[in-house]
């Protein structure tokens, strides 16, 4: 579909997803950049979700703190606000939505996809072998373990090739049964499993287009999967942004409490100077100059992202 054939395609929806499981670093403020730049200049929306399924790690002080992150660099979600936040414009924590993924787990178990697993991940380490991830070798998948209180539950993946383009690297083909083997959707703790739940509240919150960083790439087939599974009839778009390294091969981390937003801040720098630092770190400018909110949807790489989007047309 060619943007000037008169058919407009509705605007994307995409999602700004932190887990406060730490203070904000500058590799979210570059996944910010590409999440309102691209969604901003394909004049679609944005929603602000906070993933603090792990509930062993994340922390409300994070929650407020990454809230008040975001409002002092001026990245603005989009309407509908949930009250409850501070700051007013949260579109909900997924430690408020058990009920929501309770649900999908049953649309999963009426499908005679869904089973107790006794498994440590020290277990499933032990399994795993060389690759790349922890595989899980299907240890549990024909036992029929009752689902009790710590036990994990699993979902039973097909084992076929899922396909998707995307905007940044082109044409993907991942094996999701390979890499991970079936995925884990509750822990041993009762925890929910990020695949799961980003899965459920992309499908639940109408996300169109799922912008994140290269390092999320390998999750995308099992989420496509998951996503079908659940009955969403068209999956989203994706994006995947390279990341702020701090060595060649290690990413900043919120976990190693690498430099912060708030401690950039306390230094004296100011959030246009913050945003022009991470922007130029991963080459979307030349140079390090200072960069406004309002003018990261005007960052030519991000407007050419944001053409691709409407040449490509949802699926
Ligand atoms: N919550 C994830 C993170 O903080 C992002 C997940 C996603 O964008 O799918 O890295």
């Amino acid at each position: 579909m060619s943007p000037d054939s008169g058919f407009r395609l509705p605007p994307p929806v995409t999602r700004f997803a932190p887990a406060p499981t730490g203070r904000l670093h500058l590799g979210h403020v570059v996944n910010a950049i590409y999440v309102w730049g691209v969604t901003k200049a394909a004049g679609g929306s944005v929603l602000l979700r906070v993933e603090d399924h792990d509930r062993q790690r994340s922390r409300r002080e994070y929650e407020q703190a990454l809230l008040e992150d975001l409002e002092w660099l001026g990245f603005v979600p989009d309407d509908p606000p949930v009250a409850a936040f501070r700051g007013g414009r949260c579109h909900g924590r997924q430690s408020d939505r058990g009920a929501l993924y309770e649900s999908a787990l049953n649309v999963l178990r009426r499908a005679g996809r869904v089973y107790a697993c006794d498994c440590s991940r020290a277990d499933v380490f032990r399994a795993s072998g060389e690759g790349a991830e922890l595989r899980y070798p299907g240890t549990c998948r024909e036992l029929q373990l009752p689902e009790v209180p710590g036990r994990g539950v699993r979902v039973r993946l097909d084992n076929g090739v899922e396909r998707f383009d995307d905007l940044r690297h082109g044409p993907q083909a991942q094996r999701p049964l390979d890499q991970c083997g079936d995925l884990l959707v509750r822990d041993r703790d009762g925890n929910w499993t990020y695949q799961f739940v980003a899965s459920v509240d992309d499908f639940d919150q109408g996300v169109t287009l799922v912008i994140r960083g290269d390092d999320l790439l390998a999750s995308t087939g099992r989420q496509l999967q998951v996503a079908r599974l659940l009955g969403r009839p068209s999956p989203p778009r994706f994006l995947h942004h390279s990341l702020v390294m701090k060595s060649p091969t290690q990413k900043l981390s919120k976990a190693d409490g690498d430099t912060s937003v708030g401690d950039l801040r306390a230094s004296g720098l100011t959030a246009t100077e913050v945003i022009g630092c991470a922007a130029s770190l991963v080459g979307l400018t030349d140079r390090e100059a200072s960069l406004a909110t309002a003018d990261v949807a005007h960052l030519p790489p991000l407007v050419r992202l944001a053409s691709t989007l409407s040449a490509l047309g949802r699926v």
